[in-house]
């Protein structure tokens, strides 16, 4: 319990990657404020079941595309318990679609969505961690940042942003005790990706050495690495959750 007591924001946490997130680190004692942008219910429940973990935890509601969003679900969870010492930059979508035919609507979504998001609430949470002298920053990218994918065009460039936003913070906070890392999952099976053909679904398996797709609690179990003290030395580096799918 090297965690008990610190605070954490976890963006787009009702649901999939980030609800597992919340889940683990309340399972370390953490506090836990959960953003989500519309399941007022299902963000409830997730609070709920980090209460029956021994954890304080709250909703808060939030777009965090938009700086008000974002600012408002850090503000939230400092004004709550008066710190903020890990932030876990979640929230994502995909539109996806091939260049020629995707919109500068989808393209703004994305980008503002995934990564905007992460530098609005990384500048105002890391002002709480500068003051407390300790924090972690962890953005969840994607290998699709990594590696790029065809019709994704906007999604890469959001999460391919996320790992050099990742490398400058861990330049710019890595003397004042505070780690920025980037997690890339490969393929986790969530929302996000229950809508992809069996097709797809079985050539995606075809490449992934462990044979299995992954679950949220695989990348779960990375960030509570991440966010711990044993990972002090750890900084502005990026931690593939893949089954061994992306390899250098
Ligand atoms: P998901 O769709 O289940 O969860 C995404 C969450 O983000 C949802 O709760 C959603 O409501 C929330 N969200 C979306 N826009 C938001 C906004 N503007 N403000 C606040 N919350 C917002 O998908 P997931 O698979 O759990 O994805 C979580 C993260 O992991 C995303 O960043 C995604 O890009 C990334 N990721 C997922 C996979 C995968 O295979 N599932 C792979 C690589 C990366």
């Amino acid at each position: 319990m090297e965690l008990e007591g610190k605070v954490a924001l976890v963006t787009g946490a009702s649901r999939g990657i980030g609800r597992a997130i919340a889940l683990r680190l309340a399972s370390e004692g953490v506090r836990v404020a959960i953003n989500y942008n519309r399941s007022h219910e299902a963000a409830e429940e997730v609070a709920a079941q980090a209460a029956t973990l021994g954890a304080e935890a709250f909703t808060v509601k939030g777009d965090v595309g938009t700086r008000e969003g974002g600012e408002t679900a850090v503000k939230a969870a400092v004004d709550r318990w008066g710190r903020l010492d890990i932030l876990v930059n979640n929230a994502g979508i995909t539109r996806d679609m091939l260049l020629m035919r995707l919109s500068e609507e989808d393209w703004d979504l994305v980008l503002d969505t995934n990564l905007k998001s992460a530098y609005v609430c990384s500048k105002v949470a890391s002002r709480q961690m500068l003051r407390g002298g300790w924090g972690r920053i962890i953005n969840i990218s994607s290998v699709v940042g990594v590696i790029g994918n065809a019709g994704q065009a906007n999604y890469a460039a959001a999460k391919a942003g996320l790992l050099g936003l990742t490398k400058s913070l861990a330049k710019e906070f890595g003397a004042k005790g505070i780690t920025a890392n980037a997690v890339a999952p490969g393929y986790i099976e969530t929302d996000i990706t229950s809508g992809l053909s069996e097709e797809i679904r079985q050539t995606v398996l075809a490449q992934i050495p462990a044979k299995r797709y992954g679950q949220p609690e695989d990348v779960a179990e990375v960030v509570a690495f991440l966010a711990s003290p044993r990972a002090s030395y750890v900084n502005g580096q990026t931690i593939n959750v893949d089954g061994g799918m992306v390899t250098f």
